[in-house]
């Protein structure tokens, strides 16, 4: 780990707490982050937001998209940051949403509480070094093909920019077969927690593609010791704009909150592990 000394726990032997508004990501409690993949109207996420402002700790929706074609839906630019800190204000909830470019670093800040680089952009090294640049936190997803030591490289880059409020997260990696989007790779969670002092959260959402893997994939994942999941949720995902397959309906979402929350204190009497 000398090649990553500032992630590496070997540095700091003691957990990172990364505070997002009043909410702390790595501390005792697992932090649930829920909403849509797109802020699509305003009418949408506010929908969404009162539903799950009593169960989630953090509002997530994208505003801009990363999308596989230039034809689909790419997000609502930044009337979707201003609709979300509209969300905030409503239901009280943090926001965290994604920025895809250098350019646009200023402006995401200015309106998230967490701001996300996605998995394709994991190894956009501008773009980390923008954001280690600037004092919001950040949440690092692990692109679908990167390994762990290049995953917490990247990690790297943001802390030696001089931001350490970096949050992990695993989302699923690109393996052979199709009956799922990508596959979870869970043993990555218990390792990096070895590795890094950093917190370490997963999407099972991305990860499955299916919406009825993902409450058992994120009560897994705190199994594992992951240190909270983010969950996309829509009240009528056959109609979302992007990513409707995945999304939990928000009466599901709040089952499982209740369920994770229960899997959590469980954990805890048992030293934070399932295998105690
Ligand atoms: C997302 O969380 O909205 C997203 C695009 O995820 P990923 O970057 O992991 O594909
Ligand atoms: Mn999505």
């Amino acid at each position: 780990m000398e090649s990553m000394p500032l992630v590496s726990r070997a540095h700091k032997p003691e957990d990172t707490v990364v505070q997002v508004g009043q909410v702390k990501i790595g501390g005792t409690q697992p932090v649930l982050i829920a909403g849509p993949c797109s802020v699509e109207d305003g009418q949408q996420i506010m929908e969404i937001a009162a539903q799950i402002k009593d169960c989630a700790h953090i509002l997530r929706g994208g505003a801009f998209k990363p999308r596989t074609s230039p034809y689909s839906f790419q997000g609502l630019g930044e009337e979707g940051l201003r609709l979300l800190a509209e969300a905030r204000r409503r239901f009280g909830l943090p926001v965290v949403t994604e920025v895809l470019s250098e350019e646009e670093v200023e402006l995401v800040a200015a309106y998230a509480d967490l701001i996300q680089i996605g998995a394709r952009n994991m190894q956009n090294y501008a773009l980390l070094k923008k954001v280690g640049a600037q004092g919001k936190p950040v949440l690092l997803k692990r692109g679908f093909a990167a390994t762990i030591e290049e995953l917490l490289l990247s990690a790297e880059y943001i802390l030696a920019s001089g931001n350490g409020q970096v949050v992990l997260c695993e989302r699923g990696i690109r393996t052979f077969g199709s009956a799922t989007r990508f596959t979870l790779d869970l043993g990555a969670v218990p390792l990096l927690r070895e590795l890094t002092h950093l917190p370490v959260i997963v999407d099972p959402s991305h990860a499955a593609g299916r919406w009825n893997l993902v409450g058992p994939l994120a009560k897994a994942a705190l199994a594992a010791g992951a240190q909270g999941v983010m969950v996309e949720v829509h009240s009528r995902p056959q109609e979302a704009l992007s990513d409707g397959p995945q999304a939990l309906k928000p009466e599901r979402f709040k089952s499982l909150a209740a369920q994770l929350t229960a899997l959590a204190q469980f954990l805890q009497v048992t030293g934070g592990k399932a295998d105690g």
